[in-house]
């Protein structure tokens, strides 16, 4: 996903590290392409120059330009304010509650939202030897339900049965209570999604969290919708408040402008990122990790 940006950036360092001695306008000049790169990347403006800002003032600092390396000092001055940017330290998803510990899931529609359910739930299962319980609180979309009790059919979670015509806020009530009766550790509560936001949308994920109080409320944003999943992850932030937001189809070849910018714009961080299909193609976000692959 970040071929085109570490192509570029590695370009500029090339040329920085080849340089004996650096002036201050030679440390502009990289900025000015580094700049250009991540705007290229289709990372959000304010972030970039928040990130140009940083990096400029930390690289004319006397000691970089007088040291025996100042063009290795400026990519690793690059590279740290590459990864702050990112969230510095990962931030796994948090289970620290009672249990059954409730997490809510919530995006668009096709964001990915219900296949990240199963892929969470089979890792807290397997991995982390977790009672998990699915429910879907999706009632529109007919196959929805469906979904769901295939992919906990597929990967050994338990889903909450069905029950014909109930509605969103009185499922998550009976799951949380099916979850209480019979010793689950934890409930995730996969809620319908819509192509676009719109106040039902909001309204209804707001009375869920009213009702459950889920201990983590995860975003799923599809990566290759670039700047609009910033948007939709703004959003949702303020209406419905979004304690981790999961990437997923970072194995596309989006331009990585969403995994940058995100932090930055919502001040929320990406726990997780989905790299494929399949129930096992689930990351989590390392800063460091991603920023080493950026910076190639
Ligand atoms: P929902 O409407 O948000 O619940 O979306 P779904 O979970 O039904 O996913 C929509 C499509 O995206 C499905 O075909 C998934 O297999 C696919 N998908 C989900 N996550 C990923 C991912 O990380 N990588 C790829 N390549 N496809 C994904």
């Amino acid at each position: 996903m970040f071929d085109g940006l570490t192509g570029k950036l590695g370009d500029v360092f090339e040329r920085l590290k080849r340089r004996g001695a650096l002036s201050e306008s030679d440390v502009q000049a990289a900025m000015r392409e580094v700049r250009v790169a991540l705007l290229e990347a289709d990372v959000a403006l304010p972030v970039v120059k928040d990130f140009i800002a940083q990096a400029t003032e930390r690289a004319i600092g006397k000691e970089v330009l007088r040291s025996v390396t100042p063009g290795q000092m400026v990519v690793k001055i690059v590279h740290d304010t590459l990864v702050e940017m990112l969230g510095s330290e990962p931030e796994p998803v948090d289970l620290n509650a009672p249990a059954p510990v409730p997490i809510l899931m919530v995006g668009l529609q096709g964001s990915g939202k219900t296949t990240t359910t199963g892929k969470l739930a089979r890792r807290l299962t397997q991995r982390d030897k977790k009672k998990v319980l699915m429910a879907s609180l999706d009632v529109y979309r007919p196959a929805a339900q469906e979904q769901l009790r295939i992919l906990g059919e597929q990967t050994g979670v338990a889903t909450l049965p069905v029950v014909k015509g109930e509605q969103p806020v009185s499922i998550a009530k009976r799951a949380m209570t099916v979850g209480r009766l019979q010793g689950y550790d934890v409930v995730m509560l996969d809620t319908a999604g819509r192509l676009h936001i719109d106040e039902a949308l909001m309204a209804e994920v707001a009375a869920i969290r009213e009702t459950v109080d889920p201990h983590e409320v995860l975003l799923v944003v599809d990566a290759m919708t670039g700047q609009d999943a910033v948007n939709v992850a703004r959003t949702f932030k303020e209406r419905v408040g979004v304690t981790g937001i999961v990437m997923t189809r970072v194995d596309g070849d989006a331009r990585g402008g969403a995994a940058l910018s995100m932090r930055g714009v919502t001040g929320c961080p990406i726990k997780l990122m989905g790299v494929g299909e399949k129930m096992d193609a689930l990351e989590d976000f390392h800063p460091q990790r991603i920023a080493g692959r950026i910076l190639g």
